[in-house]
């Protein structure tokens, strides 16, 4: 297999943003950033950017009119075409011929729920297909039978909310509130910028107060890398964002709080085992802005939604596929997150993961819905429904919700 170890010293120049200050040859005096109340919602300027995208623009008129699914089947028949005349065997053959414990679901320890695709930003890799422009939420009908399945199913420890901008669902506080109550941990998988939003100026403390631990994403250290991949302004709310969270204590050793940050590639590579980019991260956003965190979480882009066809229109779809094909990796076969993580879509749909979710795949067996199940037990021992874009999962270090094999 394909070695992927990362050294400073062949790092490409894509990943030069990513190196540790001593290895820059001047470093920039870092932008002032606005206080709290100079930011306006991002909501705005994601709409101008979007109407300025053509692209993003068509994009979003086929959902509306040819709906998910459609898009997601064209999108897995180009990908399988590639991968034939590639000669590769399917995800499923390849793990069981390279001894791969069966793909077949665990006992649930984490119940992930989308709970809503509305979100201030729209970024250019987004899986959701995510924006201002999307406006499917979770209802209480649905996020309360949520509850009831943590109540009645044996197994599950944590409860993952994402979407879109999970704060911005009314069902939001609901969830976090009723999942603390029964113990369980929660999770807020946030895009930093939300935490700036008007209206959102209590959601740090919310968060703290509830212990939620907070996932955030933010795939480089430099304004224009993350303003590229994510939209203007984004970076500096991020890192108003980061601040504030700092200020209630997440991130900060002893307090508990846990503020993990998740890296992504900015173009056609893999992500590096997080050891080798975390102590950049630390020391970079540390000394320009004062910010500290846990950990690094380093995650592939999976060929699916905006990065597909974004790697469609470079021309590079079948590079990516191949990039991932062979780095496949047992070990992280082995450790794939829907062999033990229940996903829910934001109208109940129940999915082995958010990625099959956004597919339109779902669960093997006869439960569609959380409202056909009496406990997430019911879907234990059931086959997991995998396909072409699976590959993104089990390439180089794997990449799930929780992070690579080394986070
Ligand atoms: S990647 Fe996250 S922050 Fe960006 S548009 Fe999608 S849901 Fe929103
Ligand atoms: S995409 Fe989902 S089903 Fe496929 S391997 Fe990854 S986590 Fe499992």
């Amino acid at each position: 297999m394909r070695s992927l170890v990362f050294r400073n010293a062949a790092v490409p120049d894509r990943l030069r943003c990513l190196l540790p200050r001593s290895s820059a040859k001047v470093r920039a005096q870092p932008p002032r950033l606005p206080e709290w109340e100079e930011f306006p919602s991002l909501v705005p300027e994601t709409l101008h950017e979007m109407s300025e995208d053509e692209e993003l623009t068509q994009l979003h008129a086929d959902v509306i009119a040819r709906g998910q699914l459609a898009l997601t089947e064209k999108e897995d028949t180009i990908r399988r075409e590639m991968l034939d005349r590639l000669g590769v065997a399917s995800f499923a053959a390849t793990c069981a011929e390279a001894g791969v414990t069966p793909l077949r679901r665990a006992p649930a320890s984490i119940l992930q729920l989308n709970i809503g695709l509305y979100c201030n930003q729209a970024c250019r890799h987004c899986h959701v297909e995510s924006s201002p422009k999307r406006t499917e939420m979770m209802s209480h009908e649905v996020a309360r039978r949520c509850i009831e399945l943590l109540d009645s199913s044996s197994t599950v420890e944590t409860l993952d909310l994402t979407g879109g901008a999970p704060e911005l669902c009314p069902e939001f506080a609901y969830l976090v509130k009723e999942a603390t109550a029964r113990g369980v941990q929660v999770i807020d998988r946030c895009n930093l910028t939300v935490l700036v939003e008007p209206g959102q100026e209590g959601l740090a403390g919310f968060l703290a107060e509830n212990k939620v631990r907070v996932v955030a994403s933010l795939p480089c250290y430099s304004k224009e890398n993350v303003d590229s991949q994510r939209g203007g302004g984004v970076f500096a709310r991020s890192i108003r964002g980061l601040q504030l969270l700092n200020e209630v204590g997440y991130g900060v050793p002893g307090s508990g709080l846990t503020l993990d940050l998740v890296y992504n590639p900015g173009g056609v590579f893999l992500a590096p085992p997080s050891s080798s980019l975390e102590c950049a991260y630390k020391d970079e956003l540390k000394e320009a802005y004062g910010i500290t965190f846990n950990s690094l979480l380093c995650l592939n882009n999976m060929p699916i939604k905006r990065w597909s066809d974004e790697l469609v229109r470079m021309g590079k779809l079948d590079e990516y596929m191949e990039l991932l094909v062979g780095a496949f990796n047992p070990a992280a076969a082995e450790g794939l997150m829907c062999r033990a993580t229940v996903s829910i879509g934001w109208s109940g749909e129940i999915y082995d993961c958010d990625f099959n979710q956004q597919l339109g795949l779902a669960v093997s067996g006869p439960a569609r819905t959380v409202f056909d199940l009496g406990s997430l037990d019911e879907l234990n021992d059931n086959r997991i429904v995998v396909a072409s874009h699976c590959w993104g999962c089990t390439a180089g270090n794997g990449s799930g919700c929780q992070g690579g094999l080394d986070a």
